[in-house]
């Protein structure tokens, strides 16, 4: 066993690695924060080595390692092992990797591995549950057949090389895996296990609050007995792009203009310790004065940019510009498609900017040095998965830029950004640029998706559009920032005091609490500002549109302190909107202000309004298109709550808001609120009393009381139906069928964890009912669906092959043969239901923002319910069964409660009365 060097500054894990005698390479994490213990195993294959005539066998076979090993050979059996040890299990199919990781409570550990290995020792591969696992890739295939980032990415495809794997089909359905017998299809499983899930080509992590010997002892007990077996080499892939140069106009389903440029670039895998790319990307996606974006913006073209590298395959990849265009950017895109080619050439004509390279080598090291704690499971997956291409003694180190680039390969990189590396994604479902392609425009459909796209050659030049344009030689390339933090160090160690008001008056309260436990040099800072007593519809719209219209023109100044750390959010509530900022303390206070400075300087300007309207109009137009089972949560609280406007109001009222409406109400507003403040982290009792002075001076004249109010739910009566049907453009059925609490708007926290434990409960008993047993559909869940103080459990179905009214009959039959006596829940099950959702609450934050975010509703609210969690974990503690079975008899058995439906394509009005949002 070996330690690896270099872990970040805050990092409180010790890491370590081994190679087994099979030849599997082991990443151990000490971690002594885990509350859980996890383990990874990745595979260096996935969907590229799928057979061409079987398309989604890597898919399948990551399926089946689940449904049963010789050594535990009964299906389901591994899956209910880590639900009662109060753990999750997952695994993905990537390009060219396969990942498996599961968590559980510490005591399960060994005996979860022991299950876990046999997934890479003797897997079974029954042929009996090959057809019902075709069924749920198909259903997988079939759930995202709506979602338009599979739709478009299955059409760039037809620009790719037929030679590349990457041009091929990879989740998998019926047609591609359902075509031979099950005997057959076992045969290939066990081709594909034997050829590419050998030790060589794979990586394990563990991470526990273990000693690394004992996590050691653990890898060579489990993960020994995988056999050793040689690995075939791959063959080299060919370039992704066969015939650049090439241009694809491809129909969406929902109102966007989003065009995407894709440079094909070398591979950038190994390149961790320098990471020329980034240059690249720092200077192409800068968002500040002078930069690109910003410029595009200032016109109104463009409302968002982003460069970056994807699709690495280990030999090719892409380098990807993609912006979201307006009405205005898509008449102008000859302009933009100029404006960004004259920034990369300004670039490659400019000497490599030194300032650019300590940049983004600084900001590399700090997110490296302070990244924010990751939970076992997230970081096992993460350090299995690189393991595969990096040598385990480096994996510390390739997490941030260790040197500078050298000139030379930064500009061997900037070469490949030329049109003959080139292929462009228009993305839109009206306006098209028919003239960005050479001759006719013809359209085909695209089989597995059913969309439509045109490709062609593109009919401009890149080398014309340079050469014509008259833009200065410094376009596009933004200044130095000078937010980068200087001052790192610690005001105290591991200090935590609660919080408490250091200044109050009439409409203010300014709070305050030192927080060091998490080690960094960071901290949060809130502001509220209360500006309405009862806000109506049109009230809400102004403060959405408000806030809104100030964060689309915070955008250039606070870009700067963003890429260096510093974040904002300004955001509303139902009566008003609270500003605050994250990141290193250093500068934070000065930022903060400085917004609140901007905040009541801001005025809208009516370009803007009309974008931002166009913008919201879309969303409401798109909102059908969301995926159903979304929808329905969505129109489960537009419904439930009070003080909602349906869609239609919405839409007329909007059109109606002129710009005078909208400064009107700003600076109506503006001279009116109640504030309250907050600040934590590493931050002394002065800065927050310097702070705090200063904003009185700047707001005092406009105190008010209006204080924070909570949403109120409509009120349900007992035994009653309610109804909301609504409309989808998935063919899909989809039922949320709640069960809410009529008696009750103040449930105790007994009561409310009453709901916990029973969502727990029928949960894994519905989802084997209605997903594994009757294949109702992909998504299946019960659900919290508790609003404040109401207790609510939901029902949520969404099936491609299942009439609503079918769906709600087996809900029902469901809830009526659930049985609440004291024989029909078992001891063992009950205490499992009340561990697992005891450890929920238990579950400590792990950094400053979790914790500043679970702070801020009790500051803000008027009772200041700081002991919630306390209160939570003490209720669940003293739980008993025969009381929760009680409850349940009540409210459940005897109907004790309202039903609220909501459904699509519902026929049966009679015994349900139908909701309204309102
Ligand atoms: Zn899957």
């Amino acid at each position: 066993m070996h330690f690896i060097q270099g872990k970040g500054q805050s990092d409180q894990h010790e890491y370590a690695h081994l190679t087994l005698d099979n030849g599997l390479t082991v990443i151990l994490v000490s971690d002594p924060m885990a509350e859980r213990s996890a383990a990874s195993l990745a595979i260096k294959a996935g969907s590229y080595q799928d057979p061409a005539q079987h398309l989604g066998l890597a898919h399948l076979l990551e399926h089946m390692l689940f449904l049963g090993t010789e050594k535990y050979p009964e299906a389901g059996a591994y899956q209910e092992f880590i639900r009662q040890s109060g753990g999750s299990h997952n695994a993905y199919t990537g390009a060219e990797i396969t990942n498996y990781y599961f968590d559980t409570l510490p005591a399960s550990y060994p005996e979860a591995l022991d299950r876990f290995a046999q997934f890479f020792i003797a897997p079974t591969l029954d042929p009996k549950y090959i057809e019902r696992e075709i069924n749920a890739v198909d259903s997988e295939y079939r759930a995202k057949l709506d979602d338009e980032s599979r739709r478009s990415n299955e059409a760039i495809k037809t620009l790719y090389s037929e030679h590349h794997p990457a041009a091929r089909f990879t989740v998998g359905n019926k047609e591609t895996l359902g075509n031979i017998t099950a005997e057959q299809l076992q045969d290939l499983l066990q081709g594909f296990y034997h050829r590419y899930y050998t030790p060589e080509n794979m990586a394990l992590t563990l991470v526990a609050n273990q000693p690394l010997e004992t996590l050691a002892a653990y890898a060579r007990n489990y993960f020994d007995a995988i056999e050793k077996r040689t690995t075939t080499n791959k063959p080299p892939l060919p370039s992704i792009v066969e015939h650049t140069g090439k241009v694809q106009l491809f129909k969406t389903k929902t109102e966007k203009s989003i065009v995407k440029f894709s440079f094909e670039i070398p591979s950038q895998t190994l390149n961790y310790a320098t990471q020329p790319a980034r240059y690249l990307s720092y200077v192409l996606g800068d968002e500040s004065e002078n930069s690109l974006f910003a410029n595009l913006k200032q016109q109104h073209w463009v409302q968002s940019l982003h460069a970056g590298t994807n699709l690495d395959d280990g030999q090719h990849a892409f380098f990807t510009i993609t912006m979201s265009l307006t009405e205005d950017g898509v008449e102008h895109r000859s302009e933009i498609v100029e404006r960004l080619f004259k920034t990369i050439d300004n670039l490659l004509r400019s000497p490599i900017s030194q300032q650019y390279l300590a940049e983004t080598k600084t900001l590399s090291a700090l997110n490296f040095e302070y990244h924010d704690y990751l939970q076992p499971v997230k970081l096992s997956q993460i350090l299995s998965s690189r393991a595969l291409d990096i040598p385990a003694e480096q994996l510390m180190a390739s997490f941030h830029i260790s040197e500078h680039a050298s000139e030379q390969n930064i500009r061997n990189l900037m070469n490949y950004l030329q049109q003959d590396n080139l292929i462009v994604q228009w993305q839109s479902n009206k306006d098209f640029p028919n003239d960005w392609i050479k001759g006719e425009v013809t359209w085909a459909t695209e089989p597995l998706y059913d969309s439509q796209y045109a490709n062609g050659d593109l009919a401009f030049q890149q080398t014309d559009l340079i050469a014509q344009s008259t833009l200065p030689s410094d376009f596009g390339l933004p200044n130095a920032n000078p937010f980068m933090p200087e001052k790192l160090d610690l005001v105290a160690q591991n200090l935590t005091i609660d919080p408490s008001i250091i200044d109050a008056k009439k409409g203010y309260d300014f709070w305050y609490k030192p927080n060091t436990q998490f080690n960094k040099p960071t901290g949060m800072i809130f502001g509220y500002f209360g500006f309405l007593k009862n806000p109506d519809t049109r009230d809400r719209l102004l403060l959405q549109l408000w806030a809104r219209l100030f964060n689309d023109a915070a955008g250039e100044s606070t870009y700067q302190p963003y890429m260096a750390g510093l974040g904002y959010e300004l955001y509303t509530h139902s009566n008003g909107l609270t500003l605050r900022t994250s990141g290193y303390n250093d500068k934070q206070s000065d930022y903060f202000y400085s917004l609140v400075e901007q905040i009541m300087a801001f005025r809208a300007s009516g370009k803007r309004l009309e974008i931002a309207k166009q913008d919201v109009l879309k969303g409401l137009n798109n909102l059908e298109s969301q995926p159903p089972y979304a929808l329905a949560r969505h129109y489960f609280s537009q419904t439930a709550i009070k003080g909602n406007a349906p869609v239609n109001v919405l839409q007329e009222l909007i059109g109606k808001i002129t710009v005078e409406d909208v400064n009107h109400f700003i600076d109506q507003h503006v001279q009116r609120f109640q504030y309250v403040g907050y600040m934590t982290g590493n931050f002394r009792r002065s800065d927050a009393e310097q702070l705090s002075a200063r904003l009185n001076d700047k707001i005092d004249t406009c105190l008010h009381t209006h204080a924070y109010r909570p949403v109120e739910l409509k009120n349900f009566g007992p035994q009653q139906n309610y109804l909301y049907n609504f409309d989808t453009s998935s063919a899909d059925s989809t039922v949320l069928y709640s069960l809410i609490a009529t008696d009750n708007n103040n449930a105790t926290y007994t009561q409310r964890a009453y709901v916990r434990i029973l969502a727990q409960l029928l949960g894994a008993k519905f989802y084997n009912e209605f997903r594994t047993e009757k294949q109702y559909g992909y998504i299946v869940a019960v659900t919290n669906q508790t609003i404040e103080r109401t207790p609510a459990i939901g029902f949520l179905v969404q099936s491609p092959n299942t009439s609503t009214q079918v769906l709600v009959n087996e809900i029902e039959r469901f809830i009526q043969s659930t049985k609440w006596g004291e024989k029909d829940v078992s001891d063992k099950e009950f205490e499992q239901a009340r561990q697992a959702v005891l450890a929920a609450y238990m579950k400590q934050p792990t950094n400053l923002k979790e914790e500043a975010l679970e702070e801020w509703p009790h500051i803000v609210e008027p009772n200041h319910n700081f002991n919630d969690r306390k209160e939570w974990i003490t209720a669940l503690e003293e739980l008993n069964k025969l009381d929760f079975l009680a409850f349940m008899r009540e409210k459940i058995e005897q109907n004790q409660a309202a039903r609220l439906l909501i459904t699509n394509n519902w026929q049966n009005t009679e015994a349900w009365t139908a909701l309204h949002i309102e």
